[in-house]
Parts: C-alpha cells; sequence; structure tokens
C-alpha cells in the first residue's frame, strides 16, 4: 500500500512533551513512513517561535553584533528537548558548528532553517529513523521558485531506499547548492513536495486545530469544522483569509490528487478536514462549505456612455492596470459602468498615475473610487445544485440592516461574493453565517 506522509506544526512540535504525542501518533500506524517536521513553535502565548528567535540571529549577525542572546534561548529549548526525550544526541556539537557557521557567512535562508534542521534530527534519532537533508533533495531554479521535475523524481528514489525517515520542512537549495527557504509557514510545502515525491495515498498535515472552520472563530462563536472540502474551494477560502494550510501546499498534490488531512496533535481521534479534488459523490456536495472575507479593498468605478458596443474597452482599462502592476481582484459591471475591485494597498502605491492614464487613454465620462470595502465569500460546491442559496445571503444581510455595495457570482457558482462597508463586516459574516448554518 501507499506510504503517508505526516507533517507535523511547530506548535506539535514545542516541547519534550508535545514531540511524545507525535511519536505516538506516528507508531500508531505503520504507513506512517515518511515525517516533515517543523521547528518548535509556541508554547503557549507570549512565547517565541524558535525560527524567530533565528531569525533574531541574522539580524544581529548581518549588522556584525553578538548574537549570544537568541542563540543561547535556541540553546535553551533545544536542550530542554534532548534532554526530557532521555536521548543520546550530540547537541553540542550541532550548536558550535551552526554558531561558527553564523559568525563567518550570515546567510539569511541557512539561518532560518536551522530550527528545522535540529529539529528533525532530534526527532529523528528519539524514532529511529532515518534523516533525509532537504538541500540535497528538493531544489528550486534560478528564479527562486521549485524545480519540480528534477525535485519529485530524485526525493521519491531517494526515500524509496528508506523504510522509515524524517526530513526537516521549509527548506530545500538553489542550484549552486545555497540553502533557500519557502516563505514562512513553508513547511507544508515540503510535506506536500514529500507526499507528491513517493506517491502517498494520504498528506496528513498535523496541527493545532481540529480541521478548517467554516468560519473565522474570532469572528463567528463555535463555527462547523469543515469534514470535506475540494481544493478549489479551499483555495477560494484561503484567499479570502481563512488559514489553515499555507497556499503553496496545495499545488504539489493537487495535480496529481493526493488528499490532504487537516489534523490536530492534541485531539488525534478528531477526524479533521479532508482536501480532495473532487467529492465522491454529488450529493457530497455541500451548499455552503464555508464563509470568508477580508478588509481593504478599493472600487474603482468607470462611466461611459455606450461603453457596451465600444469593443476593446475591458481590455484598454485592464491593460492600465497592468502596465502598473497592479492586479484587479473581480469586475462587477453594468452597461455603461464597469468596475475593479482592487486591493487598496496595492493601488494607492500608483493610483494618481493609473487614473491620470484611464482618463488619457479610455476617455470615460467619470471615473470614482471608493475606499473601505470589504469582501465575504460565501463559498460551497454545492450550490451549483440548489436554488435560493443568494436569497438566504442577501437576505441574512437585509434582515441586520446592512447594505450591499457590490455582488458578484460567476457561472461555476463556486461562490456568493459580497462587497460591504468595512465597517459592517464582522456583523455581515455573522448574519450570513446564521442565515446558512442549516446548508453547511
Ligand atoms: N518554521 C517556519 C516558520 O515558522 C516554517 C514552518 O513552521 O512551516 O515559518
Amino acid at each position: 500500500m501507499n506510504p503517508i506522509v505526516a507533517k507535523f506544526g511547530g506548535s506539535s512540535l514545542a516541547d519534550a512533551a508535545q514531540i511524545r504525542k507525535v511519536a505516538a501518533i506516528i507508531k500508531a500506524d505503520s504507513d506512517r513512513k515518511y515525517i516533515v517536521v517543523s521547528a518548535p513553535g509556541k508554547r503557549e502565548d507570549g512565547d517565541i517561535k524558535v525560527t524567530d528567535l533565528l531569525y533574531q540571529c541574522h539580524f544581529l549577525a548581518e549588522r556584525g553584533l553578538g548574537f549570544e542572546v537568541p542563540f543561547s534561548s535556541i540553546r535553551g529549548r533545544f536542550s530542554e528537548i534532548v534532554h526530557e526525550l532521555g536521548i543520546n544526541f550530540d547537541l553540542e556539537g550541532e550548536l558550535r558548528a551552526i554558531y561558527e557557521r553564523f559568525s563567518a557567512a550570515p546567510d539569511r535562508d541557512y539561518i532560518a532553517s536551522r530550527g528545522e534542521y535540529l529539529n528533525a534530527k532530534i526527532i529523528s534519532d528519539f524514532l529511529g529513523f532515518d534523516f533525509v537533508e532537504p538541500a540535497d533533495n528538493i531544489f528550486f531554479g534560478e528564479n527562486g521558485r521549485l524545480d519540480g521535475e528534477r525535485t519529485f523524481a530524485g526525493l521519491g528514489e531517494r526515500l524509496q531506499d528508506l523504510s522509515y525517515a524524517v526530513i526537516p520542512g521549509f527548506y530545500g537549495a538553489m542550484p549552486d547548492g545555497r540553502v533557500r527557504t519557502f516563505s514562512r509557514g513553508g513547511s507544508d510545502i515540503t510535506g506536500s513536495i514529500v507526499a507528491r515525491a513517493v506517491n502517498a495515498r494520504l498528506y496528513e498535515n498535523w496541527t493545532d486545530v481540529s480541521g478548517l472552520l467554516s468560519a473565522d472563530p474570532r469572528i463567528v462563536t463555535n463555527p462547523k469544522v469543515i469534514e470535506s472540502i475540494t481544493y478549489t474551494e479551499l483555495r477560494e477560502l484561503s484567499y479570502m483569509g481563512a488559514s489553515v494550510l499555507h497556499e503553496d501546499a496545495i499545488f504539489p498534490v493537487k495535480t496529481v490528487g493526493i488528499p490532504i488531512n487537516i489534523r490536530n496533535t492534541n485531539q488525534p481521534d478528531e477526524l479533521g478536514t479532508t482536501i480532495t479534488s473532487s467529492l465522491k459523490d454529488d450529493t457530497q456536495a455541500r451548499t455552503v462549505t464555508g464563509i470568508a472575507g477580508r478588509k481593504g479593498f478599493s472600487a474603482v468605478i468607470v462611466e461611459k456612455s455606450m461603453m457596451n458596443a465600444e469593443v476593446g474597452f475591458g481590455a484598454g482599462l485592464l491593460q492600465v492596470f497592468a502596465e502598473h502592476g497592479v492586479a484587479f481582484e473581480h469586475c462587477p459591471s453594468g452597461i455603461d459602468t464597469l468596475s475593479l475591485i482592487v486591493n487598496t494597498e496595492h493601488f494607492a502605491a500608483s493610483k494618481e498615475a493609473i487614473l491620470r492614464d484611464i482618463w488619457r487613454e479610455m476617455e470615460p465620462e467619470s471615473i470614482s473610487v471608493q475606499d473601505g470595502l470589504a469582501m465575504i465569500a460565501v463559498v460551497g460546491q454545492g450550490m451549483v445544485l440548489s436554488r435560493g442559496t443568494a436569497v438566504r445571503v442577501f437576505k441574512a444581510l437585509a434582515d441586520a440592516e446592512i447594505n450591499i455595495r457590490m455582488i458578484d457570482q460567476g457561472p461555476s457558482e463556486l461562490n456568493i461574493i459580497v462587497g460591504v462597508d468595512e465597517a459592517d463586516f464582522e456583523d455581515a459574516i455573522r448574519a450570513i453565517y446564521r442565515g446558512m448554518e442549516s446548508l453547511m
């Protein structure tokens, strides 16, 4: 049977007690053969992640300043782990080599990667598994993007020879061999790469929540856990602010259809959320899978009589934004109006130039910009099969006396997006959640 790849996040490995829980999970299923680990994360609120301590070391080392203070905190974290696990691991030797390297060449990515490296060394020793070095097996191209072709085949071959292995998350190597990290939270991506390389039957992502929630728990009390979701739905929800997995972790497994299971290290009996390419059958498709949203959008509204008959108007308008490197998020239109919804921060940097170019090139009758917009997406693969979903969203907002400033729904009906005033954002999410709860 194909193996399972299990990735454990920083809070699952924050101290020896957590590492023991992780070991019990791994030993409970002999198919959990390839283990990807993060650096030790926060043990409690206010604690500092080892990766953040490493970035502090880099900040100081780069300026030629002493970095003993954060370095000794790192030493403290790891020596407590090694001591409490009761293993015979040469931590001092490892730390000495790392300290010398930091002093000689304070390379940011190399420094940041040492949390994952040391944690994986310690955990492989504790479990009695082999250690596999990502810098020898996960490759970036010159452009800084993952070189999938080179990585998947080589890593697959390397792991094939090993029954059980631990692989540090978060980094690989550039073509010249220099260590390169993914962006923050990137061990999720490593897990996905390893799953793809060994053709895993499942990629388990163990964290400290029992799966993806159907709404932000800071806004809605006790939102339901999503049991199953498609990659596409997840992408929509994560884009709109729901977070449980690094965005780039989906792509390596999505193309080959390996499911991802988000699980809770502290509640291992809970089934968590399963992410798949498609649901087993349409009856499984929920009308509404989740609700997510974000603040910080602006609408640029352009009006011109007979716009609908002017071939190329839309293309010209989008071209202006493209030339200034500003992406648009949505494009609701009327007969003689076209509006682009853009990220306020990205737009602000070139706002004056963009408006000037629209006046010059498109010769509109008016342009207006409205800031302070929040976008909310109601996402569900099953929406396409049901009637009356939109009405429930609008009724929920109307009952809560919230003004809808924009509506967007594509014919694939994967989501309904509404724009509201930022001041109404939280109330709107709560109102929609209440209105849609029975469909989730
Ligand atoms: N340790 C890295 C971070 O804190 C990567 C990870 O945990 O996924 O971002």
